[in-house]
Formats: C-alpha cells, sequence, structure tokens
C-alpha cells in the first residue's frame, strides 16, 4: 500500500493538507503539517492508525501525535507526513465509584472541574496545566505534589507494531517523575481510565483557586512551553536531592535577560522560555543549548529538555537537540560560536 492522498480517499475522514501548526502548539511556533489528522472519536482515530501502522512499519511514512502542543516545539519548517491531533477526542464519562473514562483530547481544565462537580478530589493539579489527558498520561504531568500516575489506573493504547489497540495497566507504564514507559513513536494513548478519590470538594476549590492564583503572577502570559528543562538531581547523575532548574538558571540571571532572536527566558520564571517577537524553532533549541551549557559550566549539572520537539530539523537543529538530550556540555556549538 502506498501513502498518497488518494489511498487516504479510503478512510471514512479526511486529513487538512499543509496545515499551518503554529496554533497546535502554546509556543505558537511551527511550519505547516503534510497531513493533519482530527479523529473525533476512538473509532475513527483506530481506523487511522490501523491504517498507518503497515506504512510505519515499512518506513514508507512518519507520524507524529499532538495532544494540546503544550510540552512540545515544533519545527519551523513543518511536519513531515501524518500528524495526529487529539484534541476533538474530547469526551469524558463517569463509571461510578470516582472511575471516569477520559478520551486523549480532553482539556485537563476540563477533567479538573468535571471531577470536581462529581464531589472527588484529586484533580487539583491539573486546573493550569493547559494539556489534554492523553499528553499527560505520557508525561506524568503533575503539580502541587500531585501527578497523573496517582489517578491513572489503565491507558488504552495503539500499539503500531502491533496494529491494534488494548488497555494497559497503570503497574507497566513504569510512572516516574514526568516519565512513562508510553513511547509516543510507537504508542498512541486514546483514553485512560482514571480514579479520584471522594473529599472535601470545598477544599479541592480553595486549593484550585491557589493553584490559578500561583500560575498568574509565576507563570508568563507570552507564548510559551511550560517547563522547557526536567529539575535536575544532585549530585550530579541520579543524587537524591532535587533541585529547581529555574532557581539554578536564576541564579545565573537568566531571568528576563537571556535572549536568542524572538526567544528569551521568561521574566516570571527562569525555566520558560517565551516567544516574544516570532521566535523560529533554532532560535528556541539554541537558547535551550546556553541554559544548557551555563548550568554545566556554573554547577557541573547535566539538565535535561522536558520539552519535546517534533518536525523537520535542520542539520543545526538536529546538532542541538542530540546536545540537549545528551546534556552534553561539550558536544554542540558553545552559545557564542555560530551554528
Ligand atoms: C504555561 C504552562 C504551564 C505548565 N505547567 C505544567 C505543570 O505544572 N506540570 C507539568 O507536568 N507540565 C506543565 N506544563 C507542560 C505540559 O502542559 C504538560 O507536559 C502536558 O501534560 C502536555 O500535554 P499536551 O497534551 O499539551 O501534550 P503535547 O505537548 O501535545 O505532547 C507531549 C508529548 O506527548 C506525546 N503525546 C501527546 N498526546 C499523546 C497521546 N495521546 N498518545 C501518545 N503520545 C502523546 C506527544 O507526541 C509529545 O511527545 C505546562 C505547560 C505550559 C505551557
Amino acid at each position: 500500500m502506498l501513502d498518497t492522498p488518494s489511498s487516504h480517499a479510503s478512510l471514512s475522514f479526511s486529513p487538512e493538507v499543509d496545515k499551518p501548526s503554529a496554533s497546535y502548539s502554546t509556543y505558537r511556533i511551527g511550519g505547516n503539517m503534510e497531513f493533519a489528522w482530527f479523529p473525533t472519536t476512538l473509532d475513527e482515530a483506530v481506523e487511522l492508525l490501523t491504517y498507518l501502522s503497515p506504512l510505519l512499519k515499512s518506513g514508507e511514512t512518519t507520524l507524529n501525535v499532538l495532544g494540546w502542543g503544550s510540552n512540545t516545539l515544533i519545527a519551523s519548517a513543518g511536519i513531515a507526513g501524518h500528524t495526529l491531533i487529539t484534541r476533538k477526542l474530547a469526551d469524558m464519562k463517569a463509571l461510578g465509584d470516582g472511575r471516569f473514562l477520559i478520551e486523549a483530547g480532553v482539556h485537563l481544565a476540563k477533567v479538573a472541574h468535571a471531577v470536581l462537580e462529581a464531589g472527588f478530589q484529586w484533580g487539583e493539579y491539573m486546573i493550569g496545566i493547559p494539556g489534554t489527558m492523553g499528553g499527560a498520561a505520557v508525561m506524568n504531568a503533575g503539580a502541587m505534589g500531585q501527578d497523573t500516575a496517582k489517578i491513572v489506573e489503565r491507558v488504552f493504547v495503539f500499539d503500531l507494531h502491533k496494529g491494534n489497540a488494548d488497555w494497559v495497566e497503570a503497574s507497566d507504564l513504569a510512572y516516574d517523575y514526568r516519565y512513562s514507559a508510553v513511547d509516543s513513536q510507537k504508542q498512541i494513548v486514546l483514553a485512560t481510565e482514571c480514579r479520584f478519590q471522594a473529599g472535601d470538594v470545598s477544599e479541592s476549590k480553595a486549593l484550585m483557586e491557589r493553584n490559578i492564583a500561583f500560575r498568574k503572577s509565576h507563570h508568563p502570559i507570552e507564548p510559551n512551553g511550560g517547563s522547557v528543562f526536567r529539575n535536575p538531581t544532585a549530585p550530579p547523575q541520579g543524587g537524591d536531592v532535587v533541585l529547581s532548574a529555574g532557581k539554578l538558571l536564576e541564579d545565573l540571571g537568566a531571568k528576563g535577560t537571556w535572549k536568542v532572536g524572538g526567544a528569551e527566558v521568561s521574566a516570571l520564571h527562569a525555566n520558560f522560555i517565551v516567544n516574544t517577537n516570532h521566535a523560529s524553532s533554532t532560535d528556541v533549541l539554541t537558547l535551550m543549548r546556553q541554559m544548557q551549557v551555563a548550568v554545566w559550566d556554573a554547577y557541573k549539572l547535566r539538565i535535561y529538555p522536558e520539552n519535546r520537539f517534533i518536525g523537520l530539523a535542520t542539520e543545526a537543529e538536529k546538532t542541538l537537540w542530540h546536545a540537549l538530550k545528551e546534556g552534553d556540555p561539550h558536544h554542540a556549538p558553545r552559545s557564542n560560536e555560530s551554528l
């Protein structure tokens, strides 16, 4: 089977072709998506992935997945092949006893409100995280001492190698700090089953209000992708003490001053990069690399990206991203060298 627009016609729904991607990432950066798919039901998502699975296995095409794009930097050159955007998989229903079936594209704010209205706790952390349930299950998103691992019981995953969808228990997802074993290149989360705790929701409501107020004063309003780096542990490589990447960078004077092209370190949070003036993906990656190298030079600590980078990378972007992922301070050009 070939991956051509005419072969897509065999499906019950169609992709949007050459669709600009910037509005599907909170960085508001990104070129066109060759084929952008917006399934509206689990059946449509399974139909699409069943069609793509053999093409992906034979290397004839590529697939990227986007929830709300709130942790994802998209290449300015765009995304070749297929992009599955989950945000129209937006149903959730109560299963009783604090359990909910939540499709991958449901926004976390919607989950937080629905859970609260139904009289349950443990959704408080979701209120200010601008992502989807699927993205949160993959990233183990968390805040205020809560995280997604605490509520997920099982996930409904399409396995691109096996070519089918099945439930996977949370105990098989190896959840850790901002980590799950879900590999978005091979496994697509279509829905989750989550359990919340019955309790005093007036307390939850107050917690959510505090959470929103905190974010308003500590998070930038300009387009951004949340925390750029994961918090490191000390001593270097795997110690027990978790340090704040933002504090380390703030102490180096990054906040509101470091800048590459249209990308700047936020004046409110030194672990956030804001797109203030038509930043490109290269601007963001170059600034990230400067931040990473500066932390190494000052503290001999490696910090690794929490943000993900997808799409058609230029050679310079590939080098930067490779160095960022390796955390190797000497792999790529330094901040003051040309790319
Ligand atoms: C202002 C701001 C504040 C933030 N605050 C927090 C915070 O407090 N805590 C926190 O943890 N994060 C925070 N984030 C980061 C981000 O919101 C979370 O990581 C969120 O879980 C990402 O969800 P998403 O749907 O936007 O994922 P995306 O960015 O769309 O995707 C993230 C990764 O998951 C993959 N993916 C997405 N959906 C699926 C799926 N259904 N199946 C398989 N793979 C998938 C993507 O391919 C990508 O690799 C913040 C971001 C912003 C912009």
